[in-house]
């Protein structure tokens, strides 16, 4: 089975997507985490992001399409994926159908995550993950049990992403209204999207989506 997990900056999308990924077993692709390996790799295609990255832009499609598909290898295929934070624009999903289509595979859910723009800025502002397992926190939500060592693996060395700041937000959420809100429309025509409010709790999002994973399971046999 292969998900596409879109919903503005700050919905919950890596986290909800990381939670249905070990939950179904399949493949997390973040085209954000992708970026950010090109970019501290220095590779041409991560020197070409940063700027764009950190001012809250939009990597430019070639650049975005290129990196995920170098990482669409057969064995994973199999597996099935769940597309975090790609597609973010029409021209992007367009691609995307065009390349599972040469895997002869397609996508068969598409969870939008819900949630007002007010609610946003709080929530990424406040944000921060552990540096050596990548699990998420935030000052006010979801503080690590014991300051400084992080619950899933006890790690004390955190960080905060450049674009976390209030100026990139706008620039993010502007992006999201204008190129990426618009592929619902482009999947909605094949039936696939199925909307979830995000201003829940981790908990209470991941149960809605999961019931729409198993849902779609049901409906349908994978290879
Ligand atoms: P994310 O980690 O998904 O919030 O992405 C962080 C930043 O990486 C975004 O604000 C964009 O600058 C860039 N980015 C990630 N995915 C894409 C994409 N599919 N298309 C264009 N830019 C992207």
């Amino acid at each position: 089975m292969n998900i596409v997990i879109f919903g503005p900056p700050g919905s919950g999308k890596g986290t909800q997507a990381r939670l249905l990924a070990e939950s179904f077993g399949l493949i997390q692709l973040s085209t954000g985490d992708l970026l950010r390996e090109a970019v501290a790799a220095k590779t041409d295609a991560g020197n070409l992001a940063s700027e764009i990255m950190n001012a809250g832009g939009l990597v430019p499609d070639e650049t975005v399409n290129a990196i995920l598909a170098d990482r669409i290898t057969q064995k994973e295929t199999a597996m099935g994926f769940i597309f975090d934070g790609y597609p973010r624009t029409v021209q992007q999903a367009k691609s995307l159908d065009n390349l599972l289509k040469t895997k002869r595979t397609s996508i068969n859910l598409v969870l939008q995550l819900e949630i007002g723009d007010d609610v946003l800025v709080n929530r990424i502002t406040g944000r921060f993950t552990c540096e050596a397992c990548g699990e998420g926190y935030h000052d006010t939500f979801k503080k690590p049990k014991t300051t400084g060592t992080c619950d899933k693996c006890g790690g004390s060395h955190f960080k905060r992403r450049p674009d976390d700041n209030e100026l990139a937000i706008q620039q993010r959420l502007e992006a999201y209204h204008a190129a990426t809100a618009p592929i619902a429309a482009f999947y909605e025509s094949s039936g696939l999207v199925r909307g979830v409010t995000a201003e829940n709790d981790i908990e209470l999002v991941f149960k809605d989506l999961k019931k729409h994973v198993l849902e779609c399971a049901h409906s349908a046999s994978f290879d």
